[in-house]
């Protein structure tokens, strides 16, 4: 088995055991599969409800199952024989797409209930759960100027409505399976996480990959202006995909994080203004802002606090937020110019 370069994980696995994925179809869930595939882990099943030609990345050899995890018949299908469980199946999207579809988001809770049961009947060795810097408090990110949050400011619990509760609500799920029945269970919570093949267009995608398909549409069109959600202050953390992957890998593998929430996220903050200022560094242009102020902005500010996974994994992601967008705007700029000649692109 190849070794991570940058952090020694004892994943106690044989190569040939079976490893699930969920929301394999997606951006985090189809780099995760590859990532096991390239580590050479020889028996992947990847699963989303979207038809395989939409998936984002299609791993080789992995066995690829088209199944709605909010049916229970299909989520017992999907573990059947598995040793590990990653979920990071559940309808979600940047701002404009959980504030407006909040039920969607909420339902997601029939995917984690659906699968930690049928793992912990089929006897799985351990579960993760894909959950979120949304699950913290809003109460505490009213100002751009934030205090990075931590892990206990998740209670009093003031979740972001829908997509922020569903996954609190999973958290739970996670603790007691292990409290009460004794799965073992590894929750993440992500903090904006970008990269190359994750969405671009349509409606579901975030600031970084937005603010890159603007910059690169300017630049096609000649139209040198770029409109930004919000009066452009809110500011954010982004969490490069690779740094991700190493940290899910970690979280998983360590005894001294089972059933404890924590956080995977960058804790280089940034504002929407100055990620607009980087992109167009990148591209090599200036353009007009415009501030659409009745846009979805979300909370004014938030930050990962990196402390407890210091502690825990002497590691955290540390990716430069200008490597990590370099990256994703040369990939979006391919896609980019694959749509306008007609080839299939990374699509909703
Ligand atoms: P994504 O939308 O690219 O992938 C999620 C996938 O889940 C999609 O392909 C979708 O088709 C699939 N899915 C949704 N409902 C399903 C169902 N009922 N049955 C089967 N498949 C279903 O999103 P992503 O960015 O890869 O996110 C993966 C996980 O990480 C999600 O749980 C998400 O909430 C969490 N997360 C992501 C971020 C981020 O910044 N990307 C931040 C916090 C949390």
């Amino acid at each position: 088995m190849k070794e991570n370069a940058e952090l020694k994980i004892d994943r106690r696995l044989n190569r040939d055991d079976l490893i699930v994925i969920t929301g394999a179809g997606g951006f985090i869930g189809g780099a995760l599969a590859r990532y096991f595939h390239d580590l050479g882990y020889t028996r992947i099943r990847a699963v989303d409800r979207k038809p395989l030609p939409q998936w984002y990345q299609r791993v080789p050899g992995a066995e690829c199952l088209a199944m709605d995890l909010t049916e229970k018949e299909n989520a017992i299908r999907t573990v059947e024989g598995a040793t590990e469980v990653y979920n990071l199946a559940a309808d979600m999207g940047g701002m404009g797409f959980i504030e407006h579809f909040r039920v969607e988001c909420l339902r997601s809770i029939l995917v984690n209930t659906h699968l930690i049961e049928a793992s912990w009947r089929a006897g799985v060795s351990r579960y993760f759960f894909s959950s979120s810097a949304c699950a913290y408090n809003t109460d505490l990110q009213k100002d751009p100027k934030v205090r990075a949050l931590k892990e206990s400011d998740a209670y009093p619990a003031m979740a972001e409505r829908g997509y922020g509760w569903e996954k609190l609500i999973s958290e739970m799920f996670c603790q007691e399976y292990w409290a009460e029945r004794g799965l073992e269970t590894h929750i993440a919570r992500f903090h904006n996480i970008f990269g190359p093949h994750g969405t671009w267009f349509g409606g579901r995608e975030k600031a970084p990959a937005a603010m890159c398909r603007k910059v690169i549409e300017a630049k096609d069109t000649g139209n040198l202006a770029i409109e930004i959600w919000g009066d452009g202050t809110q500011t954010r953390s982004f969490c490069f995909i690779e740094d991700c992957l190493v940290g899910i890998d970690a979280i998983m593998h360590t005894d001294k994080l089972t059933a404890t929430p924590i956080n995977l996220g960058s804790s280089e903050l940034i504002s929407i203004n100055d990620l607009v200022s980087m992109v167009e560094d990148i591209g090599g242009v200036k353009l007009k802002r415009t501030y659409d102020l009745s846009a979805p902005r979300g909370v004014a500010g938030r930050n990962s606090d990196n402390t407890f996974i210091r502690d825990v994994l002497d590691w955290e992601p540390h990716t430069p937020l200008k490597t990590g967008m370099e990256k994703t705007y040369a990939w979006i700029n391919g896609q980019y110019a694959d749509r306008k000649a007609g080839k299939r692109v990374v699509k909703d």
